[in-house]
């Protein structure tokens, strides 16, 4: 069985039992094996005060429990129904800018904030090792770079949205999309596969940080979990 066709068993299985698999959120996040199956809510990899003192509790519980379910409960709402329902959402994602409106909010929304509970963790931060931070330094050239490259793009993102790391034609590149677009939508200025996302939005630091964005970005990179990036970057 090659891997792509294991991906897509794992997809069932986990559909079928509602358990999480983590195997390659490119390809199996969350799919519907059929229509009676709905996108849900994964189950978050840490406690709501584990990212502390960065990200605060109450944030993160609201985040989680009323934005992300959110986007959940709409996205099934926007394709229930329709011959959308049971094809990957990276898939739809590909030619959004063809469908209703509501898919491409609550699909990047369901999409974005799954990568995001993933790479981050208690006690995260430090510089990538190994191959991604081999590829980060030939890239950009030094880590500090890329950082500060990494967190202008979040700070200027104009309103809500997000920045990102994006695997482009195997070259690592910063970006940043309105909303909650992302780079495998056929909509995005910058095309291909997020490894890293930071939502910029105000609901992911309001509570804590009020207006002051620099301070929640900088702060950011003390909960980032390097080694899923990686294992992200290795995958691909
Ligand atoms: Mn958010």
């Amino acid at each position: 069985m090659d891997r792509r066709k294991f991906l897509y068993a794992a997809g069932i299985f986990a559909a079928a039992t509602g358990m999480n698999v983590n195997g390659n959120i490119l390809e199996n996040i969350n799919r519907r094996s059929n229509k009676m199956a709905k996108y849900e809510l994964p189950e978050l990899p840490y406690a709501y005060d584990a990212l502390e003192p960065y990200i605060d509790k109450m944030t993160m519980e609201i985040h989680y429990t009323k934005h992300h379910n959110g986007y959940v409960t709409n996205l099934n709402k926007a394709v229930d129904g329709t011959e959308l329902a049971d094809k990957p959402l990276v898939d739809l994602f590909k030619e959004i800018s063809k469908l209703p409106v509501a898919v491409r909010n609550n699909g990047g929304g369901h999409f974005n904030h799954s990568l995001f509970w993933q790479i981050m963790k208690k006690n995260g931060g430090g510089t990538p090792t190994g191959k991604l931070g081999d590829a980060i330094t030939s890239t950009f050239g030094s880590f500090e770079t890329f950082k500060e490259q990494f967190s202008n793009a979040a700070a200027t993102r104009f309103g809500s949205g997000w920045a990102w790391l994006v695997v482009v034609d195997n070259k690592l590149v910063v970006s940043s999309t309105p909303n909650q677009d992302n780079p495998l939508m056929d909509v995005a200025d910058v095309k291909g596969k997020p490894i890293l996302g930071l939502d910029v939005w105000e609901h992911a630091y309001y509570l804590k940080y009020q207006n002051k964005r620099p301070d929640y970005i900088q702060n950011w990179w003390n909960v980032i979990n390097w080694d899923e990036v990686a294992a992200r970057f290795d995958k691909l």
